[in-house]
C-alpha cells in the first residue's frame, strides 16, 4: 500500500521539474500515475504491408514518401490532406483530416513509419490520421509491442507518461489491493487487479486489454454505485434530520380535497410522511407519469411542514409551471390558513424586496418560484422542506444551493421522466425512489396517431375541426438539439405558415423559449383562458403546463424526440374529460424511427416506453445531454458500459447488505475505498 502513496518524485526519471507538471495534471503519488489509463494503443508487434491492410484497424506500415501533400478544403472548417506512399507491396495514401501540418514535414524518397487506421474503400488504400516517425530514427528493439497511447497533459507527452509509467510500476507491481473476493471475481470473471493494471499499461495483446480494462471498470462503476448507496445511508442515519410531528392540519387538508387520493398516492404520502417524522433526512425521488398527481403529495408535504412551524419551497424550472403551480397550492391552502407566495425573475424589484422581507420574517408559508429561490440576498426563517419539481431541468449544483438555504431540511425531487432502474440508481443513487404507478381515476386514453408527410392536411383539417367543437390544441415543431435560437426561429417561421395559411381562421400564437418571460406569460395566460385556439410551439410546454380543455398535440417531426420526451408531450392533453389526440408526424421511414414511433402509439405506460426507449437508442439521452453530477470517470464509459453497471449495482447492494454473506472485513475493505473515492471525486451536498 505505501508503496503506492509515495509522490512521483520517487519514480526514476522524475525530477523536481516534472514532478510539478505531473502535479498539474492531477497526478501526486504512483497510485495516480498507475490509475492514468491510456487513451489507445498501437499495435507495433507487426509491419503490415500497404496491399493487405485489414480494413478498419490500427496499423503499421513502413513506407516510403513519393508525392508532394495535397489539401483540400471541404467546408470552411474541414480539410482533407493526402499523400502519397507506398511500399514494396504496392501504393496507397496517408490521410490527415483537419490537419494540414504533419504532411507538411515529411520528405518526398524518405522512409517512415505510420501509425493509424487502416481504411480501404473505392479500391484506394489509405491510412488515415497516422501518427508518424521517420524509419531511420527508430529503435526497432525498443518498439515490438503494443504500445500504449497516453492523452497528453500540459506539457507532458505520451512518451512522458509512458516511460514514467514503466518505471513506477517496478515500485508498485503487486502492491495494489484486491477490493474484489475470490469467489467475486471468479463470478463475474474478473481480472486480479494488480495482473490488470500492468495489462492495461502493457499489454501482450489485446485480449489482455479487454479484460483489464472490463476489470477496471468495473471497479470504478462499483465505487461509483456504492459510494452513492454510502451517501443514501447517510441521510438516514438517525437524528440527520429534522423530526417533525403528526398534524390535524394534514388529515384536514386531505379530508377537503375535491378527490380522494389512489392507492398509489397514498402508499407513496406513507412514504414521505414517514420519513418525515423520523429524525432522519428525507432524500427522496418521486416519479410519476405525467398526470399521476404529484403535485398534491408536494402540497401535502408542505402542509405538514407548516403545520409544524417550518417553511417549504417548490423550485420549478420555468415561471410557467411557478405560475400555475402558485394558482394551484394557493387555492388549496387558502382555507387552511397557509400563506404561499410567488417568486420568480420577473418580479420587480420593489416586489421582490417585499417578499424577501415577508420570506425572512416568517410571514409565508410555502414559496413557489424558480431559480430566484436560490438567489444570494434570499434569505428563509426556517426552511423545513425543498421540493423540486421535474427535477431533470435542474443541476445538482442548483439543487444543492436551495438545500443550503436551510439546515437539514428534508428534500423531496419530482420528475415526470420515467427513468430506468439502471439508470435511476446511478443517477439517484443517493436517494430512497417512490414510484407513483397509478393514474387517477376516469382518465381517457389518449389517442395516438403516427402518420407520414403526405397526411398532413388531413391532420390539419382533423385539428380545425376540434377547435370548431370548442377544444383547444398544440403543435409541438421540431427538436433542434443544442441551439435554442434556431429552434424558436424555425418555430416562428411555422407559425407564419400555418396562421396565414390553414388556419387563418383560428386564433394561433407562438410560444418560444427565446420570448422574455413576461410574453411567454401572457401568451399561456391566453391559452388557458380559452382566447387563444392553437399554440405553435418549442417544447417550452413539455414540462408541467395544465389545460384540461386542450385535447389535441400535434408533433412536427417526432423522429427527433426521444420517447420519454414524446409521452411527456402526450401527457399535456387528456387532462379533461374530452377525447384526446396526440398526431406524431414522422419524418423518417427508418426502421427504428418506426418501430419507435409504434411502441409510443401502442403504450401509455411511462416506464415500458422509457425501458423500450433505453433498448433502442441506449442511455445516451438519460446520461448525455442532461446535468446529471456524476463524477468523470476514469476508464468506465457510459452508456457503453452499462451492462457492467448492472452486474456492480447488484454486487453493491450485497455489500451493503450486512447479511449477504461477505466477511466483516471484505466489507471494510470497499467502504474504505468507496469512501475514498468518493473524497477524490466532488459529489455536492454529500454527507457520510
Ligand atoms: P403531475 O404528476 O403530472 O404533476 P398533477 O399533480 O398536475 O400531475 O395532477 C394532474 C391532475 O390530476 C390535477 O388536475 C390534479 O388535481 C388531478 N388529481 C391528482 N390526484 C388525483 C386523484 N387522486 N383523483 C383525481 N384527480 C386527481
Ligand atoms: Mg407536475
Amino acid at each position: 500500500m505505501d508503496g503506492l502513496k509515495v509522490p512521483v518524485s520517487a519514480v526514476r526519471g522524475i525530477g523536481e521539474k516534472k514532478q510539478k507538471l505531473f502535479e498539474a495534471a492531477g497526478i501526486k503519488s504512483v497510485e495516480d500515475l498507475l490509475h492514468y489509463f491510456p487513451r489507445d494503443y498501437e499495435d507495433r508487434t507487426k509491419i503490415h504491408c500497404l496491399k493487405q491492410l485489414p480494413s478498419n484497424e490500427k496499423v503499421w506500415i513502413r513506407a516510403m514518401v513519393t508525392g508532394t501533400a495535397s489539401t483540400r478544403y471541404i467546408k470552411r472548417n474541414f480539410s482533407v490532406t493526402k499523400l502519397q506512399i507506398e511500399d514494396t507491396s504496392g501504393k496507397g495514401w496517408a490521410v490527415w483530416f483537419n490537419n494540414p501540418f504533419t504532411a507538411k514535414g515529411l520528405r518526398r524518397g524518405v522512409v517512415y513509419d505510420f501509425f493509424g487506421k487502416a481504411v480501404v474503400k473505392f479500391g484506394e488504400t489509405q491510412v488515415q490520421n497516422p501518427n508518424v516517425c521517420e524509419t531511420a530514427k527508430q529503435d526497432d528493439n525498443y518498439k515490438k509491442n503494443i504500445v500504449p497511447i497516453y492523452s497528453k497533459s500540459g506539457k507532458l507527452s505520451t512518451g512522458d507518461f509512458e516511460r514514467a509509467i514503466y518505471n513506477a510500476m517496478g515500485i508498485a507491481e503487486g502492491k495494489f489491493d484486491e477490493i474484489f473476493p475470490h469467489r467475486v471475481r471468479e463470478e463475474y470473471n474478473l481480472e486480479e487487479k494488480n495482473v490488470a493494471i500492468r495489462n492495461i499499461h502493457f499489454p501482450a495483446d489485446y485480449k489482455s486489454i479487454e479484460r483489464s480494462r472490463h476489470r477496471l471498470a468495473f471497479e470504478e462503476l462499483f465505487l461509483l454505485q456504492l459510494s452513492l448507496f454510502l451517501i443514501k445511508s447517510g441521510y438516514q442515519r438517525e437524528g440527520a434530520g429534522i423530526k417533525l410531528c403528526a398534524s390535524d392540519k394534514e388529515t384536514e387538508f386531505l379530508s377537503r380535497l375535491p378527490f380522494t387520493l389512489t392507492g398509489a398516492q397514498l402508499r407513496v404520502w406513507h412514504e414521505i410522511k414517514g420519513d418525515m417524522e423520523s429524525n432522519k433526512s428525507m432524500n427522496r425521488l418521486l416519479q410519476g407519469d405525467v398526470g399521476s398527481g404529484k403535485t398534491v403529495l408536494a402540497a401535502l408535504a408542505m402542509v405538514k411542514a407548516a403545520a409544524n412551524g417550518y417553511q417549504g419551497a417548490l423550485m420549478v424550472p420555468t415561471e410557467i409551471l411557478a405560475e400555475q403551480h402558485y394558482i394551484t397550492l394557493n387555492s388549496m391552502m387558502k382555507d387552511h390558513g397557509i400563506k404561499v407566495e410567488l417568486l420568480t425573475g420577473s418580479c420587480s424589484a420593489g416586489e421582490k424586496r417585499e417578499k424577501y422581507r415577508k420570506i425572512q420574517q416568517g410571514e409565508v408559508d410555502i414559496i413557489i418560484g424558480t431559480h430566484a429561490l436560490i438567489q444570494e440576498k434570499l434569505e428563509y426563517r426556517n426552511l423545513g422542506i425543498v421540493v423540486t419539481d421535474e427535477q431533470h431541468r435542474f443541476g445538482v449544483r442548483q439543487r444543492a444551493a436551495l438545500l443550503n438555504k436551510g439546515k437539514n431540511p428534508e428534500v423531496l425531487v419530482m420528475t415526470a421522466t420515467p427513468i430506468p432502474r439502471t439508470l435511476a440508481l446511478i443517477l439517484h443513487g443517493d436517494m430512497d425512489i417512490s414510484v407513483i404507478d397509478q393514474m387517477p381515476p376516469g382518465r381517457k386514453e389518449v389517442k395516438t396517431y403516427v402518420i407520414e408527410d403526405s397526411l398532413r392536411q388531413r391532420a390539419y383539417d382533423f385539428v380545425a375541426k376540434q377547435v370548431k367543437e370548442g377544444r383547444q390544441g398544440y403543435i409541438v415543431c421540431p427538436l433542434i438539439e443544442d441551439s435554442e435560437s434556431i429552434e424558436a426561429a424555425s418555430a416562428a417561421e411555422i407559425y407564419d405558415s400555418l396562421a396565414a395559411g390553414h388556419f387563418k381562421d383560428l386564433r394561433v400564437s407562438l410560444l418560444h423559449g427565446k420570448m422574455s418571460s413576461n410574453e411567454k406569460e401572457c401568451i399561456m395566460k391566453g391559452f388557458r383562458d380559452g382566447k387563444i385556439d392553437l399554440l405553435v410551439s418549442t417544447t417550452v410546454i413539455e414540462v408541467g403546463v395544465n389545460v384540461p380543455n386542450a385535447n389535441i398535440m400535434l408533433v412536427e417531426n417526432a423522429e427527433r424526440f426521444g420517447l420519454a420526451q414524446l409521452h411527456q408531450l402526450r401527457g399535456r392533453v387528456g387532462r379533461g374529460n374530452y377525447q384526446s389526440y396526440c398526431i406524431l408526424i414522422n419524418g423518417n421511414r427508418g426502421s427504428t424511427a418506426v418501430e419507435r414511433m409504434r411502441i409510443l402509439a401502442s403504450s401509455s405506460d411511462g416506464f415500458a416506453i422509457s425501458e423500450k426507449d433505453l433498448e433502442l437508442r441506449g442511455p445516451g439521452d438519460f446520461l448525455g445531454t442532461r446535468q446529471h453530477g456524476i463524477p468523470e470517470l476514469k476508464i468506465a464509459q457510459l452508456p457503453r458500459d452499462i451492462n457492467i453497471l448492472k452486474q456492480v449495482q447488484r454486487l453493491a447492494e450485497e455489500f451493503m447488505d450486512e447479511k449477504a454473506g461477505f466477511s466483516d472485513q471484505e466489507r471494510a475493505l470497499v467502504m474504505e475505498k468507496s469512501k475514498l473515492f468518493l473524497s477524490e471525486n466532488n459529489f455536492p451536498g454529500s454527507t457520510i
